[in-house]
């Protein structure tokens, strides 16, 4: 093992701005989420080896998109959308749910989850009358968004219709929508339950319950939310259940909800093969923010993402890499909806070169082209740490991810 450190010339930039633009340094009142303490990682754990899995298998697809029992606008939505073949959960999960089975689907972001459920529910859905009938419960506002934008897609030219149902925004224009009747509603739990609770959403007709990343659902606190929302669905229907991880809790989940499900696993860790890991030593967070904005000087990093710890530190950091001259947006907990999915859009359209965000922010994200992931921070834990690095390496492009670690440890 190697450790490897970058940009240990004499830094370009003073770092001190920084420091005196915030609060006192070392202070972590800026709103550490709560929840477990740190966990310790071990840097070797940070670097390429440790995140290959060894049971890695090139996966050959049994079926192409015209296999399956699509009608003809559908296919046309998914060859426009430019899909030729579909990916190993797409291949898998489809003829399942078709068939009317209740699926776990073991799967991250990056592995065409979305389209796996979406695809055979909407063929379901043409010429149902009963309203709403399909659930689908996300643990963040970005990810139902991300999923009603390609449910959309996917759906033109059928006369279906969604409802985004989303904390963080007014609630009038979704009491709107919920007015029109749509067929799928796709939100995240608390606002979904306020809106349950408030009877403003029916949920006597739902026939199919999707919940997607079942797993940072459960991290953010959301069961008790989840399950009332549940108890109020008709017993008899469908669910499909997508987490990247098993856990005791998950289980339980599964088995409460789910009747006699069939499990498909998908290689969750695919991008660590794309992605090259380096450990970075620093002395302090002014040495990482003087080899960050060395790094930053470099050509190839044209699409950075930087994970924080904290929803103040991602936001001065950000502030920081933008008054250095390398144009930057922050998300966090802190950032209304429309704020985040500006910030979002400035980074996908390539309009500022980094992003800095908290865990939380980013989860579920789909951002093509990152080109580094760099954590300023290191991650509460190591399911955080797969998670953040697998924002680049998409799609068998070549991604780096870079750990800051302590050299006082
Ligand atoms: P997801 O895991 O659902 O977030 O999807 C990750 C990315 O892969 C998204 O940009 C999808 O549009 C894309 N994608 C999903 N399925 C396919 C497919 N069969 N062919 C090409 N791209 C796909």
């Amino acid at each position: 093992m190697s450790f490897k450190t970058h940009g240990s010339g004499r830094p370009q930039r003073s770092a001190s701005s920084f420091r005196r633009g915030g609060r006192p340094s070392g202070g972590r009142s800026g709103g550490r989420n709560k929840g477990p303490a740190k966990q310790y990682i071990h840097p070797s754990k940070f670097i390429n080896k440790a995140a290959v899995r060894e049971d890695e298998v090139a996966y050959v697809p049994k079926n192409v998109f015209d296999d399956f029992p699509f009608g003809a606008e559908l296919r046309a939505n998914i060859r426009a959308k430019g899909y030729k073949n579909p990916s190993p959960i797409q291949d898998q999960a489809i003829p399942e749910i078709i068939a009317g089975k209740d699926v776990i689907g073991l799967a991250n972001t990056g592995t065409g989850k979305t389209a796996a459920f979406l695809l055979p529910i909407i063929e379901r859905m043409s010429g149902i009358m009963l309203r709403p009938s399909v659930l689908i419960v996300a643990p963040t506002r970005e990810l139902a968004q991300q999923i009603d934008e390609e449910f959309r897609v996917f759906s033109r030219g059928l006369g279906l219709y969604s409802a985004l149902i989303v904390g963080g925004v007014n609630v009038d224009r979704q009491l709107r929508d919920l007015k029109r009747r749509p067929h799928f509603i796709i939100g995240t739990p608390g606002r979904l339950k306020d809106l349950i609770d408030k009877r403003h959403l029916q949920m006597k007709n739902m026939s199919t319950l999707v919940l997607d990343e079942a797993d940072r659902m459960l991290d953010m606190g959301f069961l008790p939310d989840i399950r009332a929302i549940v108890k109020e669905m008709p017993k008899e229907r469908q669910s499909l259940f997508f987490s990247a991880t098993i856990t005791p809790d998950i289980e339980a989940l599964v088995h409460d909800f789910l009747r006699d499900p069939v499990t498909i696993s998908v290689r969750t860790t695919e991008t660590s093969d794309h992605v090259e890991q380096s450990i970075i030593e620093a002395r302090d967070k002014t040495h990482k923010l003087e080899l960050l904005t060395d790094m930053l000087h470099q050509d190839d990093y044209s699409k950075v993402l930087v994970f924080g710890e904290t929803k103040f530190g991602v936001q001065r950091l950000s502030d920081h890499l933008s008054n250095s001259g390398h144009p930057s947006v922050a998300i966090h907990g802190n950032k209304n909806q429309s704020q985040r999915q500006k910030a979002l859009r400035q980074f996908k359209d390539e309009h500022v070169k980094v992003m800095v965000a908290t865990d939380v922010a980013a989860r579920g994200l789909d951002i093509p082209n990152v080109t580094h992931v760099i954590n300023f921070d290191t991650p509460q834990t190591y399911s955080d740490y797969v998670h953040r690095i697998g924002r680049t390496g998409r799609g068998g492009a070549r991604g780096r991810a870079h750990t800051f670690i302590d050299t006082q440890r």
